[in-house]
């Protein structure tokens, strides 16, 4: 089982005279037909001139986080989720929190077959699966390999993730999960080229479909000193999040600290501030995270009694009732139960 599971055919992969093209992002790796190469990803790619996947089930990390450090806040608020993602990613952020995992060569990984992953996910307090730390979407195959099983099981399926996936395969992806967080990492085009070797479009696009799916989405905004801190940004970013996606988006403004090629100071705690004041004149729902002195209470909109109290990594959900305010049982958009 484990050797058929590990040769599974590719897919989004498309011949093209005397080239293969993969069609799952929008970088497009195109590859002579009769080679053998990785794709920018290092997940996917052609061997002896056909499409593989070297990366497939191929785990970077294993292991059982809250569901807060994903982040999802508003996604069964309070449990457990066994996490895991592949070596490698389709951007090249050089500010990557997670470089040596997303952007090094020979990382070393561990093969875990579909059917062990959905026993492991769905082993002890976790509720599911969460393909996370690097880039899942590469993962599409072994993500669609995965899910049904965890699904059979009773387990969700959360995604976090760069956004960079092209519309086809993100309809498919859509079907088999239920969760994703996504980084949209500056308003501007420049930023996303110059930063990151991506596409701010394609991530509006993937964030703009995800709000209208049956997918629940939070969205990640790391905020990085004099890169992307420009409160007029701020401004236009706040404004599209609540026209396409709706004004009770769950919006996480992140704080950045130095790692791999950027070695710009953290971001001042004041910013953070103005920056989740900013976008709160248009949404209802902004969290400051990965600072330790903050609150990230949950409150309700109506009354204001706090109904998700987070400390750290513990969470009281003592204040909401079946994703509704116990005080006053107004509604929190908050996903409390697995569909
Ligand atoms: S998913 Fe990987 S191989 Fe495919 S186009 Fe994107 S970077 Fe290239």
């Amino acid at each position: 089982m484990e050797k058929r599971q590990r040769m599974r055919d590719a897919e989004w992969f498309r011949k093209e005279g005397e080239r293969w093209k993969c069609l799952l992002c929008p970088k497009g790796c195109s590859f002579k037909a009769d080679s053998s190469a990785l794709g920018l990803c290092r997940v996917r790619g052609l061997k002896n001139g056909k499409p593989y996947l070297p990366g497939y089930g191929e785990c970077v990390s294993l292991s059982i986080d809250p569901i807060e450090k994903k982040p999802l806040y508003h996604f069964l608020p309070g449990s457990y989720i066994f996490s895991t993602g592949p070596a490698g990613c389709n951007l090249t952020c050089d500010f990557c929190q997670n470089w040596s995992i997303s952007q090094g060569s020979n990382v070393p990984t561990r093969y875990v077959s579909p059917h062990e992953m959905a026993e492991m996910a769905m082993n002890g307090k976790s509720i599911g699966i969460a393909f996370t730390y690097t880039e899942p979407t590469i993962w599409f195959e072994y993500i669609a390999d995965c899910s049904p099983l965890v699904r059979e099981k009773g387990g969700a399926v959360v995604m976090v993730s760069n956004g960079e996936i092209n519309l086809e395969p993100l309809r498919e992806l859509i079907e088999f999960t239920d969760a994703w967080n996504v980084d949209l990492k500056s308003w501007s085009d420049e930023f996303y080229k110059r930063h990151c070797g991506g596409d701010r479009e394609t991530v509006l696009h993937t964030i703009k479909t995800l709000a209208n799916s049956s997918c629940h989405l939070e969205i990640t905004f790391l905020v990085i000193p004099e890169e992307n801190d420009d409160p007029e940004e701020w401004k236009e970013m706040a404004k599209w999040i609540s026209g396409e996606c709706g004004t009770d988006t769950v919006l996480h403004i992140s704080r950045y600290f130095p790692r791999y090629k950027l070695e710009q100071e953290p971001t001042p705690f004041d910013t953070l501030v103005k920056a989740r004041d900013i976008f709160s004149e248009k949404l209802h729902n902004v969290y400051i995270g990965n600072v330790s002195m903050e609150n990230s209470n949950t409150v309700c909109p109506d009354c204001g009694a706090v109904c998700i109290e987070r400390s750290g990594w513990s969470v009281n959900t003592e204040g909401m009732n079946k994703g509704r305010c116990a005080s006053c049982g107004s509604e929190l958009n908050i996903v409390h139960e697995i569909k």
